[in-house]
């Protein structure tokens, strides 16, 4: 049976206006979206216009501006693509964050979806 939790989280459900009112402000034209690291699942936010990598959804100060010149997960040291897609339907399927990964990770306030009391 198909099982929602699993479905992968759509751009669309994530609250722009909050992540910027928390200062994830890049430079305007903010395009923002999750992956996973695909080793040790730990999950991003990532900013597509600028392509910016958010590392601590408690502090969005903390960044790697230059992910494009190599990113490495701040956990597990795994290297992510290069100079490849992240995301969509050319990203890899290891790398996509399901609704149930995002509810349990300290990301889940960006979803206003996962907050309704
Ligand atoms: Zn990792």
């Amino acid at each position: 049976m198909h099982n929602p939790d699993d479905d992968v989280v759509p751009a669309s459900a994530i609250d722009f206006d909050l992540i910027k009112k928390r200062g994830g402000n890049n430079l305007g034209e903010e395009d923002y979206d999750v992956v996973k690291c695909g080793q040790c699942k730990q999950i991003y936010l990532i900013e597509c216009e600028v392509f910016t990598v958010l590392l601590d959804p408690a502090d969005l100060s903390k960044r790697d501006n230059t992910p494009n010149e190599g990113f490495h997960c701040i956990s597990c040291n795994w290297s992510f693509p290069f100079l490849e897609a992240w995301i969509g339907p050319k990203g890899p399927a290891s790398m996509r964050v399901t609704w149930k990964e995002l509810a349990e990770s300290p990301w889940r306030w960006i979803a206003p979806q996962l907050n309704k009391t």
